[in-house]
């Protein structure tokens, strides 16, 4: 199960703690997106279970549970895993890969709201933001080389 990327340390005491779940936007009104039954199903051995539902698409990434967590986990890290694998093996739903392949193409995650735009005053959207993602990207490399080469130092 270590392919999963879900820590099971952590989630055992998310079976015992459930701060989370009653503050969850998506747990307070979603019908089926239950944090309590998918843990109880992750350390039951039973995660593959739920790279299959679409609940697992529906965390809002809102923080709200890493915020209140003691173990500074949160319910999201373990949907986040879990959408992680479900992708990996081609679970993902066709909107995933249409986002990924417009962002690879263009830069952008979706289409701007134009009219919003107007009515904001905003200026015109590039065509593209693929030469800011070339740059954040190369920023990101530049980090990624010092951090390893301090820590081959260390
Ligand atoms: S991040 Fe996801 S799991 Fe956490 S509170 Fe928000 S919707 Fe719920
Ligand atoms: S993610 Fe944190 S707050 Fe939520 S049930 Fe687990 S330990 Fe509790």
């Amino acid at each position: 199960m270590e392919e999963s990327g879900l820590n099971f340390d952590l989630l055992k005491k998310c079976a015992d703690c459930g701060a989370c779940y009653d503050l969850c936007p998506s747990s307070l009104h979603i019908e089926g997106y239950d944090p309590r039954a998918v843990i109880k199903d992750i350390l039951a051995g039973d995660f593959e279970k739920w790279t299959d539902s679409e609940h697992i698409w529906q965390c809002l990434e809102c923080h709200h549970c890493v915020e209140i967590c003691f173990q500074h986990y949160g319910f999201e890290n373990a949907m986040t895993a879990m959408r992680k694998y479900a992708t990996r093996s081609g679970k993902h739903p066709i909107q995933v890969k249409r986002g990924w392949d417009m962002f690879a193409k263009t830069g952008r995650l979706g289409e701007p709201n134009l009219g919003a735009r107007k009515r904001l005053n905003l200026p015109e959207p590039a065509e593209s933001g693929e030469e800011e993602f070339k740059k954040l990207f190369a920023i990101y490399k530049a980090d990624k080389k010092t951090g390893t080469e301090e820590k081959n130092e260390s």
